[in-house]
């Protein structure tokens, strides 16, 4: 039976185009259009809004984008093979799918895109928290992106919501915490997937905040958090004496214990950090 954008369901569509996934590109494809549509409806309303997707692959999730209205989808993918596929639904959708082959690291997005802009993937595993990591790390703030929908395993979508005092508390938690609202709002199990993966999958919302939640310089906030978590299980007065001579009294000028260790200490206290350190 055709779908409801008169296209081929996405198994004969793989079936047609020869797309048997492969493991070194991260291809675990979603089938079920109801499951994209969800997807797509996640990041909000798309009616006014250019979508930047990376990795379409046979097109599932680019297919409920454009079904839930995206003014316009931009595609990167850089497996040629889907490139047809893509076509097939660029077809179908005058003038509101554009694909570009290549690495989504390497391409330069923006020139293609209209703010507001939003960005929903279905990442491949071996990219995305390199992605994500450059999506939180723009040189200026707001960034280009209004709002990132992304799939990741679901212990990575854990460590971008987990609050302090839990294992998953690090990095990347307040790196994306600082300036973005970031929850789960899908948990998908590996049998959602062709080919099914070996673990969870979830889907995390991530909307930019208009400006960082405590001031901070990025640059020392992202050292003193790094070596805060390098050795987690230390005392910071002992993870971060390379930061500065008198790290103590940094420390307490930032209201923070120096014998506390940095899985317990909230992103207000390594912003006070921070300034501390700088000023
Ligand atoms: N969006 C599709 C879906 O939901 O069924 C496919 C998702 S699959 C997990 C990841 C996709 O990203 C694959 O199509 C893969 O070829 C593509 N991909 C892998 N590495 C990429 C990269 N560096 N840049 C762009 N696309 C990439």
């Amino acid at each position: 039976m055709a779908a409801i954008d008169g296209l081929p369901p996405l198994r004969e569509v793989i079936a047609a185009h020869g797309l048997a996934a492969k493991k070194s590109l991260g291809q675990n494809f979603l089938l079920d259009l109801n499951l994209t549509a969800k997807i797509a409806r996640l990041a909000g309303d798309l009616a006014g809004a250019d979508v930047l997707e990376v990795g379409p692959g046979p097109g599932g999730l680019t297919r409920g984008l454009l079904a839930e209205g995206a003014r316009h989808v931009l595609a990167v993918e850089k497996d040629a093979r889907c490139l047809p596929a893509l076509a097939e639904i660029a077809a179908a959708h005058p003038g509101r799918l554009e694909v570009i082959e290549g690495d989504a690291l390497a391409v330069d997005v923006l020139s293609h895109l209209t703010p507001p802009i939003k960005v929903v993937a279905n990442l491949p595993y071996n990219v995305g928290t390199e992605l994500l990591i450059r999506w939180m790390t723009p040189k200026d703030w707001p960034p280009f992106w209004q709002s990132l929908t992304l799939m990741f395993q679901k212990e990575v979508a854990e460590r971008i919501v987990a609050k302090p005092g839990s294992k998953a508390y690090g990095r990347l938690a307040l790196m994306v915490q600082w300036r973005a609202e970031a929850r789960i709002a899908l948990t998908l199990p590996p049998e959602a997937f062709t080919p099914p993966p070996k673990i969870s999958s979830a889907v995390v919302q991530i909307t930019a905040l208009p400006a960082p939640r405590f001031p901070a310089d990025a640059v020392t906030l992202e050292r003193v958090v790094a070596a805060g978590f390098n050795q987690r299980r230390k005392m910071l007065r002992a993870s971060l004496k390379g930061l500065a001579p008198d790290i103590e009294d940094r420390l307490r000028a930032a209201g923070i214990a120096p014998t506390a260790r940095a899985e317990e200490i909230p992103l207000e206290g390594f912003c006070a950090l921070a300034r501390a350190l700088r000023a």
